[in-house]
């Protein structure tokens, strides 16, 4: 690098500054730019317009690494001819996001191996690079998390972050059944969520079931309540996927 004292200074600025982008590319796009002789305002706008691409790019990449999705889906990989009990114009209409500002929930329900898992993550994906914050947990999950930080008293942490979300995926509810206290814990969650955050539920229970899981008949009403008041519900019905792919690979293709 050049020991030039003013680019030495302008380096250590852009740093200090977190401009990362800037440094990067100040010098290749000053060559380009003396070449297609554009002005300096143009200079500077097309640094800064490659900063500000760049930085929603890294911000996009953080919220999700933050949202710990366990694996990444997204809809281009979702084969809905596969699975045609699938509504997908509300599939495509709910990726816009517009339920998230309207903190609207989204319930999807279907026996195992049907793409709810797919489609939470897909959508929780797409709500990442809509600029909003994510939290994906396997209700399993997520319960044994509650349990243990009440008992290390950091309970309040924990809640405190949840809040902070736009969008809380609760994926697999129907794998249980809980404890008393985690039930309550799940409730509560459902219920500081109400109307401040959406929340994307899977489930293979039909509701009638939900009170196996959680336990008490009263507590299941009340949170049936919140999640179903603004709901949008999508139902995946039909042969698991999984059972279908592996079928596919078994039988050999046709020899003919
Ligand atoms: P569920 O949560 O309903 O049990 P998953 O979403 O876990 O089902 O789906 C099981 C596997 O099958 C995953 O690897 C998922 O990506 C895949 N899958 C399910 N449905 C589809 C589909 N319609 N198109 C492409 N992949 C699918
Ligand atoms: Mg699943």
């Amino acid at each position: 690098m050049s020991q030039d004292p003013a680019l030495l200074r302008l380096v250590h600025h852009l740093k200090a500054l977190k401009l990362p982008t800037l440094l990067r590319d100040y010098a290749s796009v000053a060559a380009v730019c003396s070449q297609e002789r554009c002005g300096y305002p143009q200079y500077l706008l097309r640094l800064v317009e490659r900063e500000l691409i760049d930085r929603e790019r890294r911000a996009t990449e953080r919220r999700i690494k933050e949202a710990q999705f366990p694996v990444i889906k997204t809809l281009e990989s979702f084969d809905f001819k596969a699975m045609p009990s699938v509504n997908e114009p509300l599939v495509r209409e709910i990726l816009r996001g517009e339920y998230i500002a309207k903190k609207e929930n989204l319930l999807l329900v279907g026996n195992p191996g049907t793409g709810k898992t797919h489609l939470a993550t897909a959508l929780g994906f797409a709500a990442c690079s809509q600029g909003k914050r994510v939290r994906f947990f396997r209700t399993t999950g997520l319960v044994t998390q509650l349990l243990e930080q009440r008992e290390n008293r950091a309970l309040q942490r924990l809640q405190k972050q949840l809040e902070r979300q736009d969008l809380i995926v609760l994926d697999e509810l129907g794998y249980g059944p809980f404890s008393k206290a985690g039930a309550e814990l799940l409730f509560d969650v459902v219920s500081r969520a109400y109307e401040r955050t959406s929340l994307v539920v899977t489930t293979n229970l039909p509701f009638e079931q939900w009170t196996e899981v959680l336990g008490s008949e009263r507590l299941t009403g009340a949170m049936l309540d919140r999640l179903t008041h603004r709901v949008h519900i999508l139902e995946a019905n039909g042969p698991s996927y999984r059972l279908q792919d592996a079928k596919r690979r078994l039988v050999p293709k046709d020899r003919g």
